[in-house]
This record gives structure tokens, C-alpha cells and sequence, in this order.
């Protein structure tokens, strides 16, 4: 602009003074005296012209719009604009970190991990979650994605997302399964980039196991007293037992039947209890009386072994469902009875202090190892399947015993020595007593 300002005035100013030498018939080319008044005029002019184009300009170059002070009327509009502009810049700005901040906050506090790379796989962000679910430190912005994780099974996921397919992998971690979505972002048939999302899919992973091999289990168990029953009533109908061992035969079916009704009992129980599908029949339950009313059910089986049933405590009432409460004592009063020696004991006790509620079943039975103490409420576990044979059971009992616990927000221990015998101890909430 001083440049443009500065020719201007050198030019108007050197026409002017040939104009003027010429009209005033003064120009003789010929003369020096003519050429060097021109060219000191051009000289003047030119110093003249650059002191002024630079004070035209000053003000435009010094100006700060932000100066409230400032009033050149000529540049004013175009300072309002300058001041709007920046107001508006200022304000996207914070809009834009206030953004930014808000979203950090949010992927920083999930407990699930996100993950953005272009397609270089390089990482654009990457939530501390991320790096907690995959065990890794210090991985951050411009790194590469392979440093969260570079086993094979991850690195095809995220190729596929690069190549613009939905991917989805488990990977197993020291702390647990972990499941990952890998999207690829598309604007019509470009991919961008992809985003990637992780979860922890440990407890899932451990319930989807669970359910496979409970699944087998069953199969497993219908099977053996149903195989019998079908080979004895197969002998039975093509005449091959002999008339007197019709009646013995006829005993075996029938206890094979038994064991399948109790198995089919015991699932349907637990499967209630998993769904909870159990009403909350808010019905109050005298534990002592039910305690009595199950070791009277119980006394015909303990008298086959002479095993002698106690009754102890108080009367103490709790609210819940009959048939679970019902389902928990009988389970640990029977097994009581099944893993004793003969001429054993047994012994409940039902009490209570402020805050719990406490039935206890003790025994003089076989008692358990401690290495097998925290697996006996996993379905179908027996701790000794060779005599399993001996004693009768389908592995749910203490499941379900568990299970109902939980339904009436209690606790379940076990102490336990083997050969001496075992104590199961119940602790209920006093606020399910009345
Ligand atoms: P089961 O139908 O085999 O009795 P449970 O789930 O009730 O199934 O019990 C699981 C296992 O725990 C039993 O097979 C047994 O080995 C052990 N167990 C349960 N209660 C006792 C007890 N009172 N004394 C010794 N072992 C026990």
C-alpha cells in the first residue's frame, strides 16, 4: 500500500512539473540548466511523496482495533469488522475447547475403551480406558495402534476395519476377555479412519462358559438314568428277566426315575432362581418351625444310618419366600445327613443378634478338603465322583443353596475338617426379620 501510495504521488508530481515547465514554454531539452531543474524537482518530489505516503500509512500499520480509544473515520468500518470477526473467532474458539474438555471428560470417566487412528494406524485419541482393559502404559496420540496390542487376532480386526468392514475379535488379557469393535469411518466410499471400541467381556465370557457346560451337564445326567431305564425296560419287554427278578428290576427303574425327577426338580429350581423369576411373596417364615418341619421329613433317611437330628435356638422370623427358604435348609440338612458316618450327628440352630440373622447346620460327617471348600456351590461339583455313585446326588444341591441365598440378600460359609465334619452357616439380614 505505501509502495502504491508513493508511486502515486512520485507520478502526479513529476507530470505536474513537465506540464507546467511546458506550458509555462520554458523546456528546452537541450539546455542542462532545464534537465537539472527536472530532475531536482523529481528528486524533491520523491522525498516528498515517500515522507508522506508513509504518514498516510502510519496509522493503518500502528492500528490495534482492540485500542477503544481509536477514531480514524476512514478506517473505522473497517475496524468494526475487524472487532466483530475476532469476537466471533474468539467465541468458536471456546466452543471448540469447551467441546474438546467435555469430551475428554466423558470418554476419560467410561469404563469402556475408545480408540480413534487414521489410516496410517496411527492413534488420533485414545481414553485412559483403553489403556486400562488392555493392560498398557504410556500409548498415546501419533503412536501406532499395534502398540495397545499386537497379537494377531487384533491386528486382523483392525485391518478389516481399515479395509472398511465392521470387525469383531476376543482377546484374552492377564486381567481378563476383553471384546473389540473396530468401525471404519466412510464419507461415500472413503474410509477416514476407524474407531474402536472396547469392553470388558470377562464376567460374560465366564457365564457364556458356565452355561455350555452346564448344558452338557444336564444332557450328561438325563441320559445315564434314562440309558438305564431303557435298557431294563427293553429286557422287561422282550421277556429276558426272569419272573423272579422282575421285582428287582422293577426297584432299579424306579430309582432311576427318582434320581430324574429330582434332577429335573433341581434344574427347574436353579432356573427360577436365575432368572429371577422367584415372586417376592413378602411372606413371613418362622425358621425354627421350618427347621423342625424338614428334619421330621428328613428323620426316616436319617434313621437308616442312625444318625441323630438336633434342633437348637430360638423362634426367628424372616421375610421371603417360603419354598426357597424351604429348598435352602432341606439341601443342607439332607447333604448333612448323605455325607455322615453312621451313628453320626446332626445339629441346626436357628438364632439371631442385632443386625443378622443365623442358621447354622452342623454334621460329624467325612467333611470337605479345603481345596475343594470354594467349589461345592459350582453346578454339577462333587468332591469325591467316585463315591458319588455310592451317594445320591445331582451336584445342584448346594447351587441352589447358594442361589437362595442370595435371593434373600444373605451370606454362606463353611467351615470344615475332614473326617470331624462340617458346619454351614447362613447369615441373613435383619431387615428381611419381622
Ligand atoms: P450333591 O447332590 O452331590 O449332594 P451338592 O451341591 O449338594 O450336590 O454338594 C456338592 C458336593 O459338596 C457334594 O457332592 C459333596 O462332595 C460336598 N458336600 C456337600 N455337603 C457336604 C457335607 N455336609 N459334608 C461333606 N461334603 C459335603
Amino acid at each position: 500500500m505505501t509502495k502504491k501510495i508513493f508511486n502515486s504521488i512520485v507520478i502526479t508530481s513529476v507530470i505536474t512539473n513537465v506540464v507546467t515547465l511546458i506550458l509555462m514554454n520554458v523546456i528546452d531539452i537541450s539546455s542542462t540548466v532545464n534537465v537539472g531543474i527536472f530532475f531536482a524537482s523529481v528528486l524533491i518530489a520523491t522525498v516528498f511523496a515517500l515522507r508522506l505516503s508513509r504518514k498516510i500509512t502510519r496509522p493503518l500499520i500502528e492500528v490495534n482495533p482492540d485500542d477503544p480509544k481509536i477514531n480514524y473515520s476512514e478506517i473505522n468500518p473497517l475496524i468494526k469488522k475487524i472487532r466483530t470477526q475476532k469476537g466471533k473467532i474468539s467465541r468458536q474458539k471456546h466452543e471448540v475447547m469447551n467441546g474438546r474438555e467435555q469430551l475428554s471428560l466423558i470418554t476419560e470417566n467410561m469404563n469402556e475403551g475408545i480408540v480413534i487412528a487414521d489410516l496410517r494406524n496411527n492413534i488420533l485419541s485414545c481414553n485412559s480406558g483403553a489403556l486400562k482393559l488392555l493392560g498398557v502404559k504410556n500409548v498415546g496420540e501419533g503412536q501406532s495402534i499395534y502398540l495397545l496390542n499386537d497379537s494377531e487376532t487384533f491386528r486382523h480386526c483392525i485391518q478389516n476395519a481399515m479395509g472398511g468392514r465392521n470387525s469383531s475379535c476376543i482377546l484374552k488379557t492377564p486381567d481378563g476377555e476383553r471384546e473389540i469393535i473396530a468401525s471404519p469411518s466412510n464419507t461415500t466410499d472413503t474410509v477416514n479412519g476407524i474407531v474402536v471400541f472396547i469392553f470388558d467381556v470377562t464376567e460374560k465370557q465366564q457365564l457364556e462358559t458356565m452355561r455350555r457346560e452346564f448344558t452338557s451337564n444336564v444332557s450328561h445326567e438325563l441320559k445315564t438314568p434314562l440309558t438305564t431305564i431303557y435298557g431294563i425296560s427293553d429286557m422287561l419287554a422282550n421277556g429276558i428277566v426272569k419272573p423272579e427278578d422282575v421285582g428287582h428290576f422293577g426297584k432299579n427303574i424306579r430309582s432311576e426315575a427318582e434320581r430324574l425327577i429330582i434332577l429335573i426338580n433341581d434344574i427347574v429350581s436353579l432356573s427360577k432362581l436365575d432368572e429371577n423369576s422367584i415372586p417376592r411373596d413378602d411372606v413371613e417364615t418362622d425358621l425354627y418351625e421350618l427347621a423342625e418341619k424338614i428334619l421330621e421329613r428328613l428323620r426316616h433317611s436319617a434313621s437308616e444310618k442312625d444318625i441323630s437330628l438336633s434342633l437348637s435356638g430360638e423362634h426367628v422370623s424372616i421375610i421371603g419366600n417360603r419354598t426357597v427358604l424351604d429348598e435352602i435348609i432341606y439341601n443342607l440338612c439332607d447333604n448333612a445327613i448323605k455325607y455322615n458316618k453312621v451313628s453320626g450327628r446332626v445339629d441346626v440352630k436357628v438364632s439371631h443378634i442385632p443386625t443378622k440373622i443365623l442358621v447354622t447346620v452342623s454334621d460329624t460327617g467325612m467333611g470337605i478338603p479345603s481345596e475343594h471348600i470354594n467349589r461345592i456351590f459350582e453346578r454339577f461339583y462333587r468332591v469325591d465322583k467316585s463315591h458319588s455313585r455310592q451317594i445320591k446326588g445331582t451336584g445342584l444341591g448346594l447351587s441352589i443353596v447358594k442361589h437362595g441365598v442370595i435371593y434373600h440378600n444373605g451370606t454362606i460359609r463353611v467351615e470344615s475338617k475332614v473326617g470331624k465334619g462340617s458346619v454351614f452357616i447362613l447369615e441373613f439380614p435383619t431387615e428381611n426379620r419381622k
